[in-house]
């Protein structure tokens, strides 16, 4: 299957940011205090086809900080880097169910393995980058996710800092991992790239391409470069069908029926493979985290523009 036609796309694209631009539920993330400045009106869509096509709206070139959709994405390279077995026993796969800083994530199975698209298990993830130091791990993961974004990605210097002066929690969650032996670089270190990686600016528009090269096996539709190769791709996809949305991950399965990814700042993406990838930027978020405008648009865009994984026609 595609995406419907051009004209087809761009019209819902823009009944969708109509239909949901007056929605106020929802609170702007505040327990990183450079987040709490966000305009809570703020609201950007873009659909990418794998054809290389984008459609957007709104402002969907405006800048914020990737935060937790740069799990999926490290999840990858480190996949690629390391073999999809590899990172499967050093990490895990399953779905834990919890918020996305829970420590009790870690102790939910004797293995202490923990799905990557939480904090202990994304943390993990950053800790097997390759890479002879810290600033070698971080270029892997900065070089990796612009490949992904099709573009030369910045790290946002306020917001990491802000974040760095407050995440007592995740140091304390690599701290736990690393004494269970699940920690694969110096903790302290993995939290500080960590960090870093979730301070990476994006737009909605970078999210739907890097969704887009999900959704095309791993091919950046934008830039024809491969990132990531097909049967690891697979893998990504079905960890974020698994826990992207956290504890909301069934809740965000039944309604949408595509893997996704959100993250604080109020980014959330979507892939619906073979066909492209769904960024959505608008702050305010329930009580999970999740972006409240994001998962509206990516019901609505799945359900309009037949994406449902789930559906037989
Ligand atoms: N950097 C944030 C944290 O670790 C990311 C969380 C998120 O986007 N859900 O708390």
């Amino acid at each position: 299957g595609h995406l419907p036609p051009p004209g087809v796309v761009a019209e819902l694209v823009r009944e969708a940011h109509g239909r949901y631009g007056a929605v106020t539920e929802g609170r702007v993330a505040d327990y990183i205090p450079a987040l709490a400045k966000a305009d809570p009106a703020w609201f950007g869509i873009c659909v990418a086809g794998v054809n290389g096509q984008a459609f957007e709206v709104g402002e969907a070139e405006h800048a914020f900080s990737i935060q937790s959709i740069s799990k999926p994405f490290v999840f990858a390279l480190v996949c690629q880097a390391l073999g999809g077995g590899r990172a499967r026993a050093a990490i895990g796969v399953n779905a834990t169910g919890l918020p996305f800083n829970s420590v009790m994530a870690i102790e939910l199975n004797g293995e202490r393995t923990v799905n990557p698209m939480v904090n202990a298990g994304a943390i993990a993830t950053t800790s097997l980058a390759p890479g002879a130091d810290a600033q070698e791990r971080w270029r892997f993961i900065l070089d990796g996710l612009s490949r992904f974004a099709g573009r030369t990605l910045e790290m946002d210097e306020e917001v990491y800092a802000s974040e760095a002066a407050t995440n007592q929690r995740n140091q304390g969650i690599a701290r736990l991992l690393h004494g269970y032996g699940r920690m694969y670089c110096d903790p302290d270190e993995a939290t500080d790239i960590y960090t870093r990686q979730c301070a990476v600016r994006v737009t909605a528009r970078d999210l739907a391409v890097m969704g887009a090269t999900l959704a095309d096996g791993g091919v950046n539709p934008m830039t024809g470069e491969r990132v990531l190769d097909a049967d690891r791709c697979r893998r990504v996809l079905a960890v974020m069908a698994t826990a992207g949305l956290y504890e909301q991950s069934g809740d965000w399965l039944y309604e949408v029926g595509l893997p996704g990814k959100s993250g604080v700042a109020g980014g959330i993406v979507a892939i619906a493979p073979g066909k492209g990838g769904l960024g959505v930027f608008s702050p305010p978020l329930d009580a999970a985290g999740n972006s409240v405008r994001g998962q509206l648009v990516t019901r609505f865009l799945s359900e309009r523009l037949g994406l449902n994984l789930f559906a037989s026609a």
